[in-house]
This record gives structure tokens, C-alpha cells and sequence, in this order.
């Protein structure tokens, strides 16, 4: 399990391992909208409550991780990537996976200093047309990909990166806690530098060779 504050960059680390690894990732966001997609029971639930623009509850989302895990790709194992921010949804993800007879083996928290996280973030903007984001393009400027503008997302500018990195330390890191101990291996890993050299820390730290 990948655990961090927004900007850390878990969701390029979780491609990068899943490749490394061979297992798959698992994100909220990638298995919700799958199990809209193929209008599962449970992604019929999910849709009913987005639809209504409500948040998915948390048993909601927990079932359709559980279906996501048990899948015969995630035989040996998943990277979850973003899937926990509070300490109930631990315990619910604890018990999701009882069920399947598994546990979280380790949880990998990236540690990265606040101002970066907030450069790092009120620094990318997205194509207002495409949705692509990009670091090193400015609001105002044009999407290379189709010429559209770019703007910063209302949440990627600074105070409301301040805000998201409030919630993250009363809400999510409480949780770093409670894996600690319930038993997980929880490694902490500098998160800054080049994503190829987060990667073969975060491969040494969990005790893996990086495979090329
Ligand atoms: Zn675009």
C-alpha cells in the first residue's frame, strides 16, 4: 500500500512498481469507474450515488476493492494506490481482505517536505479541452497535444494545497499509526528526485531488485 500526501507522486511510483513487480495496480478511482463501466451491482450502486453527486461510501467502495483483489491478475498480490485516507476505511479494508484471506503486507509512506509538495502541485496545469496535465507549461499557455488553453485547477492553487495538506495530517496519517500497530511493515522513503530514483529506493527499502 502506497500512502502519502497529495504531489508525492504515489500514482506514478504504483505503474512504475506494478511493472517492476508484475502485479497490478489498484486505485480507487481506476476500479470505480470500471465497475461503473461494466455495471456491476456494486458499480450500479457507486453510479447511483455519483449520479446524485454524492460521495460513494465507504462500504461501497471497500466491496468493489474486494472484488478488484480477488481477481486471478491480483493472485500475488496488488499495489494499492491512494485506496485508504481514513483509519475507518483501514479497518474496513482489513476486514474486505480477511475475507479473501490476505492482509497489507507492507505500507510504504512517501515522505515529501510541504513547500515542494505545494510547488510541485500550483505548478502543473490542465488542458481545459483534454484534461492532459502538465509541470513546466504555464496558465495562459496552449496544450501541445491540441492547442487548447491551460488553467491551474482551482484545487492545485497554494492555499488549497495547504488545505488538502491539512486534511491529509488529521485524516490520513493517523492511519500510518494504525498499520503500525496492527502489525504492517511500515517503511518510510524520500520521495524527491527523479521518479526512476524514488523507484529502485522504494524497491531496495521493500527488499526487491530492480528488474530492467
Ligand atoms: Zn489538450
Amino acid at each position: 500500500m502506497l500512502l502519502g500526501p497529495p504531489g508525492a507522486g504515489k500514482g506514478t511510483q504504483a505503474d512504475k512498481l506494478a511493472a517492476a513487480l508484475k502485479i497490478p495496480k489498484v486505485a480507487t478511482g481506476d476500479v470505480l469507474r470500471a465497475a461503473v463501466r461494466d455495471a456491476t451491482e456494486l458499480g450500479r450502486a457507486a453510479k447511483s450515488f455519483m449520479d446524485r453527486g454524492e460521495l460513494v461510501p465507504d462500504d461501497v467502495i471497500l466491496g468493489v476493492m474486494q472484488e478488484a483483489l480477488a481477481r486471478p491478475q491480483a493472485e500475488r498480490g496488488a499495489i494499492l494506490d491512494g485506496v485508504i485516507r481514513t483509519v475507518p476505511q483501514a479497518r474496513g479494508l482489513r476486514e474486505a481482505l480477511k475475507r479473501l484471506g490476505r492482509d497489507v503486507s507492507a505500507v510504504v509512506v512517501f515522505d515529501v517536505p510541504e513547500d515542494e509538495l505545494i510547488r510541485r502541485i500550483s505548478g502543473r496545469v490542465v488542458c481545459e479541452t483534454c484534461q492532459s496535465t502538465y509541470a513546466g507549461l504555464e496558465p495562459g499557455d496552449t496544450c501541445p497535444k491540441d492547442g487548447c488553453k491551460l488553467v491551474r485547477r482551482p484545487d492545485d492553487e497554494p492555499e488549497a494545497v495547504r488545505r488538502r495538506l491539512a486534511v491529509y495530517r488529521s485524516q490520513t496519517e493517523p492511519v500510518i499509526d494504525w498499520y503500525r500497530e496492527h502489525g504492517a511493515r511500515v517503511i518510510s522513503i524520500d520521495a524527491v528526485g527523479t521518479p526512476d530514483e524514488v523507484r529502485d529506493r522504494l524497491l531496495r527499502a521493500l527488499g526487491w531488485r530492480p528488474q530492467s
